[in-house]
Formats: C-alpha cells, structure tokens, sequence
C-alpha cells in the first residue's frame, strides 16, 4: 500500500500550527480542505490528554457549528490520534490564513467557557465522564498566548 500523505510530513522539525494537511475534490466538484491544529510539538513537547482533547472536541464542535459566518462551511473537528492536534475540514478552498482569527475565536470560547460541557451526557456522548473541563481550559490559554496570538509564516504551511 502507498504511504499516505500525511504520513510523508516530517515530523521531526513540526512546530505548532496551523497546516493545511490536504485537499480533496469529492465526485460533485466541491472542494474539502483539512487542516492540522497542532497544539504540541510531535514527540518533543508531551501530547494531550485525551480527556482534554475530548472537552476540546466538544467545546469546539460546538462553537463552530454555532458560528454565524462559518457553520455552513463545518465539515468535521475531532482529535488527532497521536493526541498532538485536532482535524479541522471545511466545505471550500482556503489556506490557513483564513482561519487564524477563527481558531482565535474558537479557542477563546474554549479558555474562557463556563459551565456544563455541551454534550457530556450519556444519552449524547460515548465516553461522557472522560472530560477535563479544567485542562482544556488551561491548554487552550496556552495555545492562543503561545502560538495563535503571536503565529508566524512557518507556523502556517508544512515545509516541503
Ligand atoms: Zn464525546
């Protein structure tokens, strides 16, 4: 089997980001760009939990499902499975210019919310009790005061 595209990024050298991972034109024409939300560096900085990475999905899910500009653009968030990330993939062409101010956005909600988690019950959640409310607030402020807020070109663009 062909090694896929994601797995051809150097890893060794990533930072913390936002990246455009790919780009797919589905049989009706439409355009799926995927980005990689990086919030630790690869096998240098520790990964997430995965109780915060699930607090994380749900607060963001929720967010951007709900944003006024961008909901009809939300294909899907959800956590990496090295637990270094999220997935991001929107209906349309961009590049991750497009949505720093978004992830700006969705990552304050995240640092900044209070109260129940959407979702975090057992009628609406697989795994409803695996939250850590605190952490992915912390990780969160974290991710914008160290990377969003002060992002730079090479934090934008896988190198080749
Ligand atoms: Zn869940």
């Amino acid at each position: 089997m062909d090694k896929i595209a994601s797995f051809t990024v150097n890893h060794l050298t990533l930072q913390r980001g936002i990246y455009v991972s790919r780009k797919d034109i589905t049989p009706s024409g439409d355009v799926i760009t995927t980005f990689d939300i990086r919030m630790t560096e690869p096998n240098r900085q520790e990964a997430l939990p995965g109780e915060v990475l699930h607090a994380i999905e749900h607060l963001a899910a929720t967010y951007l499902r709900n944003h006024a500009e961008w909901r009809d653009r939300v294909v899907y968030w959800g956590p990496m499975g090295c637990r270094t990330g999220n997935y991001l993939l929107l209906s349309g062409d961009y590049d991750s210019r497009d949505v720093v101010e978004l992830m700006r956005e969705t990552f304050r909600f995240i640092a900044d919310y209070e109260g129940e988690i959407p979702g975090a019950t057992p009628r609406d959640c697989g795994n409803y009790s695996y939250m850590d409310q605190v952490g992915a607030r912390k990780e969160a402020r974290r991710f914008l005061d160290e990377v969003l807020d002060c992002i730079t070109p090479s934090q934008l663009v896988y190198p080749e």
